[in-house]
């Protein structure tokens, strides 16, 4: 190793030792805290499954894999002498098929809860050392959304309820991560669908839950009611069958008092749409993403005892939600334009652009930004996000590369 380098690698590791979340008095109360022993604590720092966020917020440590239980994407932080933690939203299993999952996963309970499941990205909102923050689903302190619950969100509700968190949806078209939806949203809306402790990660029961926003005027997933368990798997049905029609996404299946894990449950739209996008850039997406989505249909065709007509038409629409992208990605690259995602932000301050911008960096996004063009008060700003893995696997095969 030459000198120079090897002199800059001691230095990282002397700041690295020196940042106060690796200072053996800090993993000691850490260590006592979580219940974990020292040498785990430094195990998971060593391993980043434990790590600190960035800048300003560096104090704050995320848990980026599930640890004993944690779930992923909790945020553990000092507070008051001794520490607080805002836990990860937990992983939502999945009904292939509605009548025999729901009879066996609830078969404790009489009725269900049947909320509207949303497709934009999930966010945590909470006051967090005086400062309300926005955290994504792995614990990143996203600046683009911390900006918008401050902006958007009643914010008297956690002066009053400090020790609880929102946990919704952010959706609508003003939004960096998920592809185009078709929902009547001019710019974006946070819509909550959980209200839990901090610490224990406790849920409010859905009606308390739902009065509290209310009184707030928050917005909210839209509750379909309640239904016997023995009615709901058709209710359910003719939900998705109106949900698809209009392209939204599904349904998330709950105990009205939130002690079972929910269920959720999608349309044939929506397992389309995700293909769609899935297909254009095929060399990013996860083989197990598309797959699934693809093996949902055949199952969903199956309960519903699917008319020779009806299923011609579901294998249409799976068919075209396939090629359609591959065509035109192949396409584009084959004549030379790049591959990209869009998305866009609207910021009040422009420093939050430039935030989140340096933000997307850290996170390895490659994107660019276009000229923020102003908006009443505020400024839209158009962003495209580089597929290169896609992009480059294309460009190779027209060279006539081997798969
Ligand atoms: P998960 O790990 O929970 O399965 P995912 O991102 O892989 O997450 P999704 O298919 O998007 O899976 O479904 C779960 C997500 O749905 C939740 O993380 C949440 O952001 C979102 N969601 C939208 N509406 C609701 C709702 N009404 N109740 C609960 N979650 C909802
Ligand atoms: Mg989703």
């Amino acid at each position: 190793m030459k000198e120079g380098n090897k002199k800059r690698k001691e230095q990282i590791i002397k700041n690295t030792l020196k940042a106060s979340y690796r200072a053996p008095q800090f993993v000691a109360n850490l260590s006592e805290y979580l219940g974990f022993s020292e040498e785990k604590i430094e195990h998971l720092f060593e391993k980043k499954y434990l790590a600190p966020n960035w800048g300003k917020h560096e104090a704050l440590l995320r848990f980026d894999k599930e640890i004993s239980g944690i779930e992923r994407g909790t945020v553990v932080y000092e507070k008051d002498g001794g520490f607080e933690k805002i836990l990860g939203f937990p992983k939502i299993r999945r009904a292939m098929v509605l009548e025999p999952t729901l009879k066996k996963q609830f078969r404790k309970i009489r009725s269900l809860a049947v909320e509207e499941k949303m497709n934009g990205y999930n966010v945590r909102v909470a006051k967090i050392k005086g400062e309300v923050i926005a955290l994504t689903r792995s614990g990143y302190i996203c600046p683009y959304t911390s900006e918008r619950a401050k902006v958007k969100l009643n914010l008297e509700f956690f002066d009053k309820h400090p020790n609880l968190v929102l946990y919704g949806e952010m959706v609508g078209p003003d939004n960096p991560y998920v592809p185009k939806t078709s929902y009547e949203i001019e710019s974006i809306k946070f819509f909550i669908f959980d209200v839990r402790e901090k610490n224990t990660g406790k849920p409010l029961p859905i009606a308390l839950r739902r009065k509290l926003l209310k009184s707030y005027g928050f917005f909210q997933v839209k509750l379909y009611g309640e239904f016997p368990l023995e009615k709901a798997p058709a209710e359910i049905k003719k939900i998705i069958q109106q949900l698809g029609k209009i392209e939204h996404e599904g349904v998330v299946i709950k105990d009205p008092e939130m002690l079972l894990p929910p269920i959720k449950y999608t349309s044939s739209q929506s397992n389309c749409s995700d293909l769609q996008h899935a297909f254009l850039f095929y060399n990013e997406t996860g083989r197990d993403y598309m797959l699934s989505r693809i093996v949902r249909e055949g199952f969903q065709t199956v309960e519903w005892n699917e008319s020779e007509k009806d299923f011609e038409k579901r294998c249409m629409q799976l068919g075209k939600s396939i090629l359609s992208p591959l065509r035109k990605s192949i396409q584009d690259v084959k004549e030379k334009r790049r591959l990209f995602e869009e998305g866009r932000i609207r910021v009040r301050e422009l420093e939050t652009a430039r935030c989140f911008e340096e933000y997307l960096k850290r996170l390895g996004v490659e994107a660019s930004f276009e000229e923020p063009k102003p908006v009443g008060e505020e400024f839209l700003i158009e962003i495209k996000k580089i597929n290169k893995s896609t992009h480059d696997k294309t460009a190779a095969i027209w060279e006539g590369q081997l798969w």
